[in-house]
């Protein structure tokens, strides 16, 4: 998958939105989706991506924003509840020297707990059961 350029319609995010890769979705309007991270780097780490065809926040148009973010508040207000998280950390790759590894704009919202530290960034993949039951707390909360 190239690093740079244009939009690749290919990518895993654009394929998730087309419903051709499955996910553990929690969320889904006219705006965005949301569904949790495969490798979790917390319990209920989940990722809000937009449905326009953007590479990263460099690429967004800026009258999609406001739609956008209300979707990505909404989103971490139901994780935060549905996981009974202490906090939240937001974070968002942009490019690969950035560490964006998909290059379709997405926020990880990622549940916090007191004392209790963040996994590696892509690093182990979550059994499907759990995602499963974690997915279900979050949706449960909207
Ligand atoms: P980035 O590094 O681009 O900010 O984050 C991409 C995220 O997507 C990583 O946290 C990675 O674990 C996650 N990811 C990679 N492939 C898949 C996939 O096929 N499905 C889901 N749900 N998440 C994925």
């Amino acid at each position: 998958m190239p690093n740079s350029g244009p939009y690749q319609p290919d990518n895993i995010f654009a394929r998730i939105l087309r419903g051709e890769l499955p996910a553990h979705k929690v969320f889904e309007d006219d705006v965005a989706l949301a569904f949790l991270d495969v490798m979790p780097q917390s319990d209920g780490h989940t990722l809000v991506i937009p449905k326009i065809a953007a590479r990263g926040l460099l690429d967004m148009p800026a009258d999609a924003w406001g739609p956008y973010m209300a979707r990505v508040q909404k989103v971490a207000s139901a994780v935060k509840a549905g996981m009974d998280a202490d906090g939240l950390t937001l974070r968002q790759y942009e490019g690969a020297a950035g560490g964006q590894t998909v290059f379709h704009l997405h926020f990880h919202v990622l549940p916090r707990w007191e004392g209790v530290g963040l996994r590696r960034h892509g690093d182990a993949m979550e059994k499907d059961d759990v995602l499963k039951a974690h997915a279900a707390k979050i949706r449960a909360a909207f």
